[in-house]
């Protein structure tokens, strides 16, 4: 008799990085992994202690851009080969704890956009969320619905219809007349619970940032706030992309284990869907309410800002003409205003010309300030960093005036004028000038 021979132990390998495929997530990776063999560098990409990993692929199957692969010696390859051509059936091994989160991620479907309004009237992002949101509904083959809050708002039901939405969370009641954090929280969390959506999507505004803060806390989820990008992943997951590390590099995040997925994206960051008229939906009312007494915050009076009569709303202009550092001095941006008044537009300006006191920072584009989204954005004298870019990249026109031709402004420029914008800028005016006096 001879002794059975012994069971060749399948070699288990260990995790390595592909170069050049880390997206920078947000250390997904290194939350997955049981053992703590992964370090994270600054840039956001993970380093694998290959003498701990326990090859468990735990690091592989969570990261969204299958920027880690298993790593086998020559030695182990052999033993694959071998095992592999012995054909044995081999028993897929299932992780438990992967199969109770998968059933408790399947109870979530839908996805949901919260109307903001105030008395009324709503403000134009819920809409470019509504555009976006059909996107990804049909990704997930879900429907896509909208939350409205507020009392006597049945009109704004019909609103989301029109632009997309197929059916409609309202709770009309006198203590949602105006925005409260405590009860606009009750009130989402309730529908929350309720109706489980998966995807949750708000205006990054001073409401929406509120109160998608709050749901979150509440609901024990994860929220990604100021996003510009939107999409799904094969695993319907929200892969939702953002500025980081001071706006440097675009990261995406997503929160696979909780839902909802939530997130807030700025106004004029999504564009506006097309307007569906008269389109219908389905209307599902909710009757509850938030006794009156247990709301502390008490709306007395609103006071109109009327430091903000005399200024301008650079988000809501067609054309924009905008001055960096290369205007040298407050007054020169008075050939900008020429500029922009012969267009009918407004002017704007770079950090760099606010944080000098230029400009007064309302007008100030990018990251930290506006987005914006005109028919035509004219860039004089701005080098365009990334955090300029982030918040007017989207025109439908960009125009470029720098004297520096490597300018990182004309990678995004649909027409760049290489030279002093001290002649351009005049030049230009004059022509357009003469153009409307010879159609007089
Ligand atoms: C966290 C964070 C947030 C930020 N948020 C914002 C933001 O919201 N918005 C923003 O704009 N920046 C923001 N910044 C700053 C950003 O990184 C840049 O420093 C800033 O945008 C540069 O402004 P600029 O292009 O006007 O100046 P510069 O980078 O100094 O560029 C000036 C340009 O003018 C050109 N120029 C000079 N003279 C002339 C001339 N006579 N004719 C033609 N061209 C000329 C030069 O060639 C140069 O390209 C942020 C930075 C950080 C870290
Ligand atoms: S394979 Fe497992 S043990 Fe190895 S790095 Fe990835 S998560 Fe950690
Ligand atoms: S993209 Fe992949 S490798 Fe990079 S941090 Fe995220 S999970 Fe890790």
């Amino acid at each position: 008799m001879t002794d059975p021979k012994p069971k060749q132990k399948k070699p288990r390998g260990v995790a390595r990085l592909l170069d050049g495929k880390c997206i920078a997530c947000g250390a997904r990776c290194q939350s997955s992994c049981p053992v703590n063999c992964i370090e994270m560098t600054d840039t956001g990409e993970p380093i694998v202690e290959a003498d701990k990993c326990i090859g468990c692929q735990k690091c592989i199957k969570i990261c969204p851009s299958t920027a880690l692969e298993m790593f086998f010696t020559v030695e182990e390859q052999k033993i694959l080969a071998e095992l592999a051509a012995l054909a044995l059936p081999v028993e897929e091994e299932i992780d438990p704890e992967a199969a109770v989160l998968a059933r408790k991620l399947a109870e979530y479907r839908g996805v949901w956009v919260f109307v903001e309004q105030t008395e009324g009237e709503p403000a134009k992002v819920s809409w470019e969320l509504l555009g976006v949101g059909a996107e990804l509904a049909e990704k997930l083959g879900v429907e896509l619905s909208a939350m409205v809050i507020g009392e006597n708002v049945e009109h704004l039901c019909l609103e989301a219809f029109a632009h997309g939405a197929t059916r409609v969370y309202l709770m009309d009641a006198p203590v949602y007349y105006h925005y409260r954090t405590e009860a606009y929280v009750e009130a989402s969390c309730h529908l929350i619970e309720k109706y489980k959506p998966e995807v949750i999507l708000m205006g990054a505004t001073g409401m929406g940032r509120d109160l998608a803060g709050a749901i979150a806390t509440r609901v024990g989820t994860g929220l990604t706030a100021d996003c510009t990008g939107l999409s799904i992943d094969e695993k319907r997951n929200l892969m939702q992309t953002r500025p980081a590390f001071g706006g440097n590099i675009m990261a995406t995040i997503m929160c696979d284990k909780y839902r909802p997925q939530m997130s807030t994206v700025r106004p004029n960051v999504m564009p506006m869907p097309e307007r569906r008229e008269g389109a219908v939906g389905t209307i599902i009312r909710d009757t509850f309410t938030v006794p009156e007494d247990s709301v502390l915050t008490k709306v007395i009076e609103i006071i109109r800002d009327s430091h903000s009569k005399g200024t301008v709303d650079i988000t809501g202009a067609e054309f924009i003409v905008s001055g960096g550092r290369g205007m040298m001095a407050p007054e020169n941006f008075a050939l900008l205003q020429e500029l922009a008044d012969e267009l009918g537009g407004v002017v704007g300006a770079s950090r760099s010309a606010v944080d000098a006191g230029w400009m007064p920072g309302d007008r100030q584009v990018g990251q930290t300030g506006k987005t914006v989204r005109p028919k035509i954005y004219i860039a004089c004298g701005i080098s365009g960093a990334i955090q300029h870019l982030v918040g007017m990249q989207d025109s439908d026109m960009v125009i470029a005036i720098n004297r520096d031709g490597s300018a990182p402004i004309f990678e995004v420029a649909t027409y760049g004028i290489v030279g002093d914008l001290f002649q351009v800028v005049p030049a230009i005016t004059a022509k357009i000038r003469s153009l409307k006096q010879a159609k007089h």
